[in-house]
């Protein structure tokens, strides 16, 4: 094998030595990956086709021993490195060009124990997976809403969905986590053990180490949930969401709605002249008794005049999975978001006149519903600092000609200017794009520079520098 140029840290291309990656290939339980060899691309292919990122080497692990010697060979060539689970961060950090990629995607063990109502979960596991295996005994933690999301990335910038009003966000649930440093030490982080690394891990995304197991509580949830759609022409939109804000405010914890507008998809239950036309979408989910979530939904149905309301009992699984065919991998994807504590009419205006100009057909607006138990917990509590009740607007354009590209990061950036002035300036680290390292200060708040003194403490050198990048305080 010839030498090997990597990039490193300081950007320079470095050379390493045939012996170096035979020594590294020889200490691993997985493989290395080197551009043309198997995995090679499947490692480097993450959810957004706008990224298209060549590692100059690829460490596919299969163990926290395989994390370990990726690290240590990181750390002594001084390489670039990024960190790669579920492949579906907006940003693509999940990947560099030229550096080493620690791929952790292979690891994918789920295993519940419900006595103690505990999982440990490796990182490469998806939501799907966790779910699936939590779900055999009606048991839940708090994730996202695409099956195919990786548990490690949502967990470590934060985490919710359908249950976080309920049960709070995903590292609320989070007990503890075995972390590879940037001094290619295996340390555990728990309330009890590194509890500064801890607080830091909940919220901070990977700027502090490589994390090779989590450990989360589960509540009984399940197997069926009440939940489904209830579908409006957008020209209702006007009239119903203040409506929605004032019903979601006032909305039990077990009860969370979620507003998606775009394009009607062909659903099976829609009436065929509604594909493809603008619509809103209320997205309900009862995280309770079903005679009890009957009640809750009772004003969301009462709202107009719907074409459908399919809100039903559903199982768990299905529900966690129900947006997956809109959110499918392989498509371009730009998106732009805001936190807004209430959305006025002149929000929702905004809101709807970008509807009304969707640049292609799969770009759509998602609001989320939050608050309810994850507001209950101090905003110095975890690294997440905005814990009020709020609504989470994304702006997800999405298209499939890189010729649209232009136009799709526009429209995006359109409505996000436009709603900018009713927003409250903080934002959820993963839902911001590559080119929004300015904004890491302020979605992180008053929690910021308690965070710069861990990444001091931890990684100094800013080793973990492909995400949401926190600076090391000195
Ligand atoms: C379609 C879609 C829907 C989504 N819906 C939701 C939602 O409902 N709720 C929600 O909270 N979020 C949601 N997200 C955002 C999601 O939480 C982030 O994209 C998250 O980063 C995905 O995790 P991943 O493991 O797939 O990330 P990856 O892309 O693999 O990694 C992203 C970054 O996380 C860090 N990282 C990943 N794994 C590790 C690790 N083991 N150790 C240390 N650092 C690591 C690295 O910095 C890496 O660059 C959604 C994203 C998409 C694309």
């Amino acid at each position: 094998m010839a030498d090997l140029a990597i990039r490193a840290l300081d950007g320079s291309t470095k050379v390493l030595a045939p012996d170096t990656v035979a020594a590294l290939r020889g200490r691993l339980r997985g493989a290395v990956a080197l551009p043309g060899e198997d995995g090679y691309d499947a490692a480097r292919s993450i959810w957004n086709a706008m990224i298209d990122r060549h590692p100059g080497l690829v460490v596919r692990c299969l163990g926290a021993a395989d994390v370990i010697n990726a690290v240590k060979v990181a750390r002594d060539e001084k390489l670039l490195i990024a960190v790669r689970s579920g492949g579906h961060n907006i940003a693509g950090s999940a990947v560099c060009d030229g550096g080493l990629l620690i791929d952790l995607s292979l690891m994918k063990s789920v295993r519940v124990d419900p006595a103690s109502r505990m999982a440990r979960v490796e990182p490469g596991a998806t939501l799907a997976d966790f779910d699936r295996e939590a779900q055999a005994f009606a048991l839940a933690t708090p994730l996202g809403i695409n099956s195919t999301t990786g548990v490690a990335g949502l967990t470590l910038g934060g985490g919710f969905g359908w249950t976080t009003r309920k049960f709070a966000l995903t590292i609320d649930n989070l007990i503890s986590a075995d972390v590879v440093t940037a001094d290619a030490k295996l340390v555990r982080a728990s309330e009890k053990e590194n509890a500064d690394l801890f607080w830091a891990l909940r919220g901070g995304g990977g700027n502090f180490g490589v994390v090779t197991s989590f450990e989360f509580k589960l509540h009984p949830l399940g197997p069926e949930v009440l939940s489904g759609l209830i579908v409006h022409p957008l020209e209702k939109a006007s009239e119903l969401l203040p409506k929605f804000c004032r019903i979601a405010k006032e909305a039990p914890d077990k009860l969370t709605i979620w507003v998606v507008m775009r394009k009607a998809p062909p659903l099976p239950f829609l009436p065929a002249e509604w594909h493809g036309k603008e619509v809103l979408i209320f997205a309900a989910c009862y995280s309770g008794d079903m005679k009890e979530g009957e009640k809750a939904v009772k004003p969301l149905r009462a709202l107009g005049a719907p074409i459908v309301d399919v809100i039903s009992p559903h199982p768990f699984t299905g529900w966690q999975s129900a947006f997956d065919p809109l959110l499918t991998p392989g498509a371009r994807n730009y998106w732009k978001s805001h936190d807004f504590n209430d959305l006025p009419d002149a929000a929702i205006k905004a809101i709807i006149d970008a509807v009304r100009t969707l640049p292609s057909p799969e770009c759509e607006v998602f609001i989320a519903h939050v608050g309810g138990a994850m507001a209950r917990v101090a905003a110095n509590a975890t690294a997440w600092p905005n814990r009020d009740a709020h609504f989470i607007m994304n702006a997800h354009s999405r298209w499939r000609d890189k010729a649209q590209d232009r136009a799709g990061v526009a429209w995006a950036r359109q409505l996000f200017e436009a709603t900018a002035p009713f927003a409250s300036g903080s934002v959820y680290v993963n839902f911001m794009p590559e080119d929004e390292n300015d904004r890491v200060a302020n979605a992180y708040g008053s929690n910021y520079r308690r965070l710069a003194e861990i990444k001091r403490r931890y990684d100094p050198d800013n080793l973990f520098r492909m995400n949401q990048n926190i600076r090391a305080s000195h």
